[in-house]
């Protein structure tokens, strides 16, 4: 914006009208934008209908007859604002198409220019043009997987590789509204391993580790790709289920309540067994904030210990949740 209006002052002076036009419709219009930017819903749509205009102004200025050679300078800045607005793949399918029209109005206008026309001239900004290139990608693909590597340790558990309560938070709130869309129901199962303490005391503490990676693979495995396993902090975990009543849920976290009584763990000091109890809770019924549904399956999971652990519980506090009152395993997908 700023170059705009400085270049169309300059040109305008030279009465180079046409190109102080182009400048000044692209200054206004990027002032425009710079006002509207904070507010806007699709961001990539207004960023492609910005750097478009900008670089098609750029053409339009390398085009003028009465520019000098120096302007094809500001073509080293194509891939910079492309990769740094547009990320990588965008960013280098403008790049090189924006370059690939600047050279050709290169060759097309310093055609008959020997000293432009000089191989050596040539290869400088060639090479230049490519190098800076190629840096604006290398270095856009490093920023985009060193970001990828820090969500994904901001979302996910260090010891069990599950998700943590950051990212079952933004599922949650991204879940819900298609819920809410579609009339498909969402349940949350919220588990806690039996005494796990004795664990710790009886094996060790790095035993104790073992067994948290132990139900955290059990977990995963049970679940569908579309579902959520969670560890909501030391022995504490959660699913997220979708497209699934807090019934059906119900069955899933029994399925998962069984595999665990089943198992079993090797750790130096002998074999660990294992047993959790469960809380269900559904969004809507039990409210609409993952703090509703959290705290109506975290009530269900302490009436599931109250009633004496290694159970599912659904029911409400004041219900009984029977461990010998199975839902028919045969219907568990
Ligand atoms: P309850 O059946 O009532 O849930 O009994 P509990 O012993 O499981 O419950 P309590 O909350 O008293 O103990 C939880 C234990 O989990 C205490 C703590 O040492 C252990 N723990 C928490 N986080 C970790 C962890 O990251 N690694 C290991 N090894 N132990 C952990
Ligand atoms: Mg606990
Ligand atoms: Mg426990």
């Amino acid at each position: 914006m700023v170059s705009g209006f400085l270049f169309a002052g300059l040109n305008i002076q030279r009465g180079n009208i046409s190109v102080a036009v182009v400048e000044l419709v692209m200054a206004g219009y990027s002032l425009a934008i710079l006002c509207l930017i904070p507010r806007v819903k699709n961001l990539e749509s207004w960023i492609l209908a910005y750097v478009l205009p900008f670089f098609s102004a750029m053409m339009v200025a390398l085009l003028s007859p009465s520019s000098t050679a120096s302007v094809f300078v500001w073509s080293l800045l194509i891939p910079m604002v492309a990769h740094l607005l547009l990320g990588r793949r965008k960013g280098l399918a403008v790049s090189v198409v924006f370059i690939a029209v600047a050279v050709v109005i290169y060759f097309f206008k310093f055609r008959n220019n020997m000293v432009l026309m000089q191989p050596v001239a040539v290869a400088n900004v060639a090479i230049l043009t490519l190098v800076i290139l190629a840096l604006s990608h290398v270095y856009e693909i490093t920023r985009e997987q060193t970001e990828a590597r820090l969500l994904n340790l901001a979302h996910s558990d260090p010891l069990t590789g599950l998700a943590n309560r950051a990212r079952l938070r933004d599922v949650f709130a991204h879940e819900k509204v298609r819920s809410q869309r579609s009339g498909t129901p969402l349940s949350l199962v919220v588990f806690d391993l039996d005494h796990f303490k004795r664990v710790n005391d009886s094996f060790g503490h790095e035993s104790g580790d073992l067994a948290l990676k132990h139900f955290s693979q059990l977990l995963k495995q049970s679940l569908r790709k579309t579902d959520l396993a969670v560890r909501l902090g030391g022995e504490e975990f959660c699913m997220l289920l979708m497209d699934t009543s807090p019934a059906q849920a119900m069955m899933v976290a029994e399925k998962i309540r069984l595999k665990l009584e089943q198992s079993s763990l090797e750790v130096a000091g002998g074999t660990v067994k294992l047993t959790l109890s469960a809380g269900v809770a559904g969004y809507g019924e039990d409210g609409d904030a993952l703090e509703d549904v959290l705290r109506a399956a975290d009530l269900r999971l302490y009436t599931a210990k109250k009633d004496g652990r290694n159970r599912v519980c659904l029911k409400e506090p004041d219900q009984v949740c029977d461990p010998f009152d199975r839902v028919d395993q045969e219907t568990v997908t």
